[in-house]
């Protein structure tokens, strides 16, 4: 059986679905502000096109850095309360560039081997001992350091993407300032969506940019729009600029992008009730799958993933899921662990909570049968 053969006979094999159609109600979109149609998103975007144009032009070090990027990058800054931040183009580039420009070979990085796959790639392809974690596993990770000499590096996922539970962050900042190690943490599906300004699990948690000198954020989920950013320290920021090949080497994000993005973060600290909405929902679907004993994971954040297990069945529940009005994307390995597959359900502050309570029906008509 050669290569794809063998995938669709396990299930495992992956096709795209073309969005187009507005009567479903969308459950696995990580726009989870609702910020991606707003409407002052979309004339700060238009706005900006008329102005700069379509594309950047260029690499931010050549050309491409405009005064919309470099507004950006403070008010980015000031929001998660650090020295500098820096945009990236993409959050897989942010994560690969970032851990490549820290560390290399003779140096060490711990993951959690559930971290994402940007994450793990940029670990790997990094030329660092590459030493992976079972998931939140804080006594493992101690051995791990404590046999570890020369720079080391702790990276994790703050909301975990496809489980949807957090990070021990305060147990990790102890751990790194302990033995020595930077801490990083890509807080792609944390920030605009928890703590009460949208800071993210940092804020949430109470904990400081001393206890996280290094945080990685994404543009494409709660705020809507495109591209990602580290945040830190301006000594961070210009090790980056001068040495993350992912940012040197590559097209600025559209100037029109970084406009939307500057009107979105408005948005995200202000408008406080995206965030209340969002929690009363995941409440309202927490209780409601409970009480109809649905397998759900032990998730408090918008990403509420129901455990399959088979990636046939899980396939055929997300079709069953369509054909009743529902989008809802089903995971499989090797995404998620083997028969670990799973609907990802993912809930956002524009769903009504009538959406909700037709889903959870939905679900528990489907789930009784086969
Ligand atoms: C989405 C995501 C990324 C990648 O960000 P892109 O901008 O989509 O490339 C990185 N890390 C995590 C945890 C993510 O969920």
């Amino acid at each position: 059986m050669n290569q794809l053969e063998n995938l669709k006979a396990q299930g495992l094999y992956r096709t795209r679905r073309i969005i187009d159609d507005k009567s479903v109600i969308n459950f696995c979109s990580n726009d989870y502000l609702g910020l991606a149609k707003n409407e002052t998103v979309i004339a700060a975007f238009k706005n900006a096109a008329d102005f700069y144009g379509v594309g950047s032009g260029s690499a931010h070090l050549i050309c491409g850095h405009t005064k919309a990027h470099h507004l950006l990058e403070e008010e980015l800054a000031e929001f998660t309360g650090r020295e500098r931040a820096l945009l990236f183009s993409t959050g897989y580039m942010a994560n690969v560039g970032t851990i490549n420009a820290l560390v290399g070979r003779g140096d060490s990085v711990f993951e959690d081997k559930l971290n994402h796959a940007s994450l793990l790639d940029g670990g790997l392809s990094s030329g660092a001992n590459f030493k992976r974690y079972p998931h939140a596993d804080l006594p493992h990770l101690e051995k791990l350091l404590s046999k570890t000499c020369g720079e080391k590096l702790i990276v994790t996922d703050g909301v975990f993407s496809m489980d949807g539970d957090v990070a021990p962050l305060r147990e990790l900042a102890e751990l790194a300032k302990q033995y020595h190690a930077q801490l990083m943490v890509d807080d792609a599906h944390g920030l605009g969506v928890l703590g009460k300004t949208g800071g993210g699990l940092i804020e949430e948690l109470n904990l400081t940019p001393d206890d996280v000198p290094i945080l990685m954020g994404t543009l494409g989920k709660a705020f809507g729009t495109f591209g990602a950013f580290v945040a830190g320290s301006e000594m961070l920021i210009e090790t980056l600029i001068q040495s993350a090949r992912t940012y040197i080497y590559t097209t600025a994000l559209p100037p029109a992008v970084a406009e939307a993005t500057r009107a979105s973060l408005k948005i995200i600290i202000a408008e406080t009730w995206r965030r209340e909405k969002l929690q009363a929902l995941i409440s309202q679907f927490k209780a409601g799958a409970a009480q109809l004993n649905l397998p759900i994971m032990p998730s408090d954040s918008p990403i509420q993933p129901i455990l399959i297990g088979d990636s046939f069945r899980t396939t055929q529940l997300s079709q069953q899921l369509l054909d009743a009005g529902f989008l809802v994307s089903a995971i499989r390995p090797p995404t998620v662990q083997k028969n670990k597959a799973r609907l990802r359900i993912t809930l956002s502050a524009l769903h009504d909570f009538d959406d909700v309570a037709r889903l959870l029906e939905t679900l528990d008509r489907l789930n009784g049968s086969t």
